[in-house]
């Protein structure tokens, strides 16, 4: 992570980070509940934070996302410093001599999309251009991260949002909003948006391989993920069988009817677009494969939780009831 010029990063920096990797830290009892909130977030940051390499003196190899391919150690996995003999807090410039990557063969297909991923680059690197760290939303870097420029940049002009009030509402959890956030203006790294930008992936979809990886196909129309809704549209009303696209989803969110069915329309989708995405992650980046009924299993489970916690919350407490 690269040092902002703000009187808060500054804080930050001297008290926590100094020259630790704000990626590895690990939160401690007498850490602020700001900074332990923000340390919850990182998952999250790292879909939009990004590094265009310069000369690689600065990157951290394994934990920055300089390649389409995101955070090395979550894509390679944790062995990944032993199997490629390289260092945790390497930096990328540590994997070249003069002008070739210095990496054993690969072992796994994850090198393998490593080493494909790096035949891209032009080597060598330049040496006087520094790395930079850009705040990626939408296909537009921002040099410095401002929630302000991301939201303007993300919001559509000529439209008003229209699913305001399907990601933000009271009682949301954080991370379930921040992935729809992202969800709805179509820019989750699925494999198709990886290979437009210059990736040689394939761009089958992980769950079932026989359609191209889209945020509708994967959330939506997959055999996978259908499997979970149906368990979701028994409980939620009005019934659907389907949703051809996203559009779709969001007029079955606001379907008119009693307000407490569409707060549970509203946290059974973020929920399950939530999970969904992490389970398609698991699959990719760590083999871990579990039947579309876990899924689900996970998201009744979180519902249950998320719905008591609140019930002391007026709009929760007719979903106690049901
Ligand atoms: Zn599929």
């Amino acid at each position: 992570m690269s040092k902002p010029p703000s009187l808060w990063s500054d804080w930050h920096w001297n008290k926590h980070l100094q020259e630790r990797s704000f990626w590895t830290i690990e939160p401690s009892t007498t850490d602020s509940w700001a900074w332990r909130r923000l340390l919850k977030l990182r998952d999250l940051a790292l879909q939009f934070c990004k590094v265009s390499l310069g000369n690689g003196k600065s990157a951290s190899f394994w934990f920055d996302s300089w390649s389409p391919l995101g955070q090395l150690i979550t894509h390679i996995g944790p062995q990944g410093p032993r199997a490629l003999r390289l260092r945790q807090d390497a930096v990328v410039a540590d994997a070249l001599q003069d002008s070739t990557w210095i990496l054993p063969h690969p072992r796994s297909q994850q090198e393998v999309d490593l080493h494909s991923y790096l035949t891209t680059i032009s080597l060598p690197l330049s040496p006087d251009i520094d790395d930079i760290y850009e705040w990626i939303a939408g296909d537009s870097p921002l040099r410095v991260f401002r929630s302000s420029t991301t939201w303007e940049i993300l919001r559509p002009r000529q439209e008003e949002v229209d699913w305001h009030d399907v990601v933000w509402f009271k009682g949301a959890i954080p991370k379930h909003s921040f992935t729809m956030w992202v969800a709805n203006y179509d820019i989750l790294p699925t494999r198709s948006r990886l290979a437009t930008w210059g990736m040689a992936i394939t761009t089958d979809c992980p769950f079932c391989s026989r359609s191209i990886e889209t945020r509708d196909h994967l959330f939506l129309r997959c055999e996978y993920s259908l499997d979970v809704w149906r368990e979701v549209f028994i409980r939620c009303h009005p019934p659907v069988s389907t949703f051809t696209d996203w559009s779709e989803l969001l007029s079955w969110i606001r379907a008119v009817g009693p307000a407490k069915l569409k707060l549970m329309r509203k946290l059974a989708t973020q929920t399950v677009i939530f999970h969904l995405w992490k389970q398609r992650n698991n699959l990719i980046h760590n083999q871990i494969s579990f039947p579309p009924a876990s899924v689900f299993y996970f998201v009744d489970k979180e519902m249950r939780n998320i719905i008591s916690a609140r019930k002391h919350r007026n709009q929760f407490q007719s979903l106690m009831a049901s």
